[in-house]
């Protein structure tokens, strides 16, 4: 039995990865690739280095199978953005990290920390890291899911070509101050994140030209695509 269940596991994991789509954009720093993996994972890949945004396994994702990290960035410390089982696949030596004080103290502490607002640069590529944080939506005790300051969404500038990763947010107002932003990558779920009425309007807010809901347990893209500006790209 075990080699049929060797084989089973395995076309089961061919089956997840040949779901995984690739799209590519052109940006002035070369051929941009962005591929959704799962919840809040999303790889760039660009002029042969790699780049991921909170790698997870979320019981399906076998990221042995993946291209290995140049850069890793880490949004916040919750285990479906912070993933030991995901990112030891993916990590070596040459791997830089860039996260929050808080991941950093937990699990990289060689990391870059970046706090809210707070810019670096590597290999050419601009990254800011923006607040991520809940404005209405609490835990039973009282507290934010997402207090404001701890963690980081990211938006990451190949040239001019801007890429905005929100994660874990509300429609915040510092959303209406981002700037162009090219492609969106905002989160639909909740209580932790954001109701469908939430995300349409931070998406007009924001009016990226491409826009990928992600986070999300269950999705009606024709009832979003209605709602949202004919001009943006529901990706
Ligand atoms: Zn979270
Ligand atoms: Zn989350």
């Amino acid at each position: 039995m075990k080699p049929l269940f060797t084989l089973l596991v395995l076309l089961i994991s061919l089956t997840i990865m040949a779901q995984i789509h690739t799209d590519k954009y052109a940006t002035p720093i070369g051929e941009l690739k962005v591929t959704y993996i799962t919840h809040a994972s999303v790889m760039f890949q660009i002029d042969g280095k790699t780049i991921y945004i909170d790698p997870y396994t979320n019981n399906k994702i076998d990221f042995s199978q993946f291209p290995k990290a140049d850069l890793l960035l880490i949004t916040h410390e919750h285990p479906d953005h912070l993933d030991p089982k995901a990112y030891m696949k993916i990590l070596t030596t040459k791997t830089k990290v860039i996260t929050t004080k808080t991941v950093a103290a937990i699990a990289f502490p060689h990391a870059e920390v970046l706090a809210n607002g707070q810019q670096t640069r590597w290999e050419g590529i601009e990254i800011t890291a923006v607040p991520a944080y809940n404005i209405e939506h609490k835990r039973p005790d009282g507290q934010f899911y997402h207090p404001k300051g701890i963690g980081n969404g990211y938006i990451l500038s190949f040239g001019t070509f801007r890429v905005y990763i929100a994660g874990d947010t509300e429609n915040i107002p510092e959303m209406s101050h981002l700037g162009k932003i090219d492609i969106a990558f905002l989160p639909k779920n909740l209580p932790y994140t954001m109701s469908d009425e939430q995300f349409i309007e931070a998406a007009k807010r924001i009016h990226p030209e491409y826009l990928y809901p992600y986070h999300y347990f269950s999705i009606d893209r024709d009832a979003l695509r209605k709602a949202l500006p004919k001009e943006i790209i529901l990706k």
